[in-house]
């Protein structure tokens, strides 16, 4: 390490430590399990140790998304745990977490995906290290650096009709704020059609579902996959298991609790109000299959024009106690349904006659918007830290 680089990392060592003793006695209610650091180690090895440990403690307890562990809590009580509706933070537990560490990280992944940087053309952030595969626990103030670059970026693009970012750019970029969100139930830009984002999330649904069950080969590309459109999304050499695990050998041989657990990630976001908006439940049934069938989809969100912060505050703990407790079918019931359907080993035929009544939206041609969370540009400026 060069001398200035040690001074630069002393001085915002000295920053996060400050930072860190002004928010210890809120930060220790925040205190969680990492449920998804299994690549942490690696993070010792990079060229930036100091830098990343602090950053670890940055990233897991100042960013919403990574902080609250909201689809955990979901995902626990919908395997089943005694909290009782509205307690379900309660199910993140360390020895639950152990238990279904897969399963979480999958859970996790549409929010933290494993990419390697480019070599040959290195970001221009601080703390990135071209040499250790990017997730927020294994790099996380380059992690931070690229998200805050992506959400400018988007900011920017807001008002094309098209998504900011796709084949070629980032997973992290492409996941949070490209082509790529319907990973999280949320339109790609503002104005895509319902009709557009069901069937987005119906393709992928199914590609999940495929390695979940064994019947999609986890080493063949995704582009020669039959003729799922999903090709389209992924052109290159890239095969499920480096979509879902580049750089992080141990989960391979259980890529099909990863595909599960982005499966459920989906299927969760879309009951958040920010994500999608769902009318009242009505107490009917699905069908033929008697599960209970959730409030209909009236419109998916986009995340484009919406202020982040109030985005955020849709995904917390608290707005899930309230869901759980006033709605039935809620996003745990769903959640069970599905698990249920996997674990009793049902083919995507079976399982999509229930996807089809969870998300076929009421009008497909209506598109997607803000919604409540559309930021003001003053107050976006003020908020939201990835504008200028
Ligand atoms: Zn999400």
């Amino acid at each position: 390490m060069q001398q200035s680089n040690v001074q630069a990392s002393l001085r915002l060592g000295a920053f996060f430590m400050g930072a860190l003793a002004a928010a210890s006695s809120a930060a220790a209610f925040q205190v969680l399990p990492k449920v998804s650091d299994v690549d942490r180690k690696i993070s010792t090895m990079g060229r930036n140790p100091v830098l990343d440990y602090l950053g670890h403690w940055f990233v897991g307890s100042a960013i919403p998304i990574m902080k609250s562990p909201v689809h955990e809590s979901i995902t626990l009580a919908a395997i089943g745990c005694n909290a009782s509706l509205g307690s379900e933070s309660e199910c993140v537990t360390l020895e639950a977490v152990r238990e279904h560490r897969i399963l979480l990280y999958g859970v996790r992944w549409p929010d933290d995906p494993p990419f390697q940087l480019n070599a040959k053309s290195p970001p221009r952030i601080k703390g990135c290290d071209t040499g250790v595969t990017l997730r927020s626990t294994s790099q996380p103030l380059c992690w931070w650096g690229l998200f805050s670059d992506a959400g400018a970026q988007a900011k920017k693009k807001a008002y094309i009709k098209n998504p900011a970012f796709g084949p070629g750019d980032y997973m992290l970029y492409r996941s949070h704020y490209g082509d790529l969100q319907f990973m999280h139930a949320m339109g790609t830009y503002d104005g895509e059609s319902a009709g557009d984002t069901v069937s987005r999330m119906r393709m992928w649904a199914e590609f999940l579902w495929g390695i979940a069950s064994g019947t999609t080969s986890t080493g063949a590309y995704i582009r020669e996959l039959g003729n799922s459109p999903l090709a389209a999304y992924f052109p290159g050499d890239i095969t499920a298991t480096n979509l879902f695990a580049t750089g992080i050998v141990e989960v391979r041989k259980d890529l099909d609790k990863v595909a599960m657990g982005a499966f459920l990630h989906m299927v969760q976001d879309s009951f958040s109000n920010a994500h999608a908006e769902r009318g009242q439940e009505t107490g009917a049934s699905c069908g033929a299959t008697g599960f209970g069938k959730p409030g209909q989809i009236q419109r998916f969100r986009s995340y484009a024009k919406q202020s982040s912060t109030s985005h955020d505050e849709a995904d917390t703990p608290k707005a899930l106690g309230l869901h759980t407790m006033q709605i039935s079918p809620s996003a745990v019931d769903v959640s069970r349904t599905f698990l249920k359907l996997w674990q009793e080993k049902k083919s995507w035929t079976d399982a999509s006659v229930f996807f089809d009544c969870v998300f076929e939206p009421k009008d497909r041609t209506i598109e997607a918007d803000a919604g409540p969370y559309e930021a003001t540009r003053k107050a976006a400026a003020q908020t939201d830290p990835s504008r200028q």
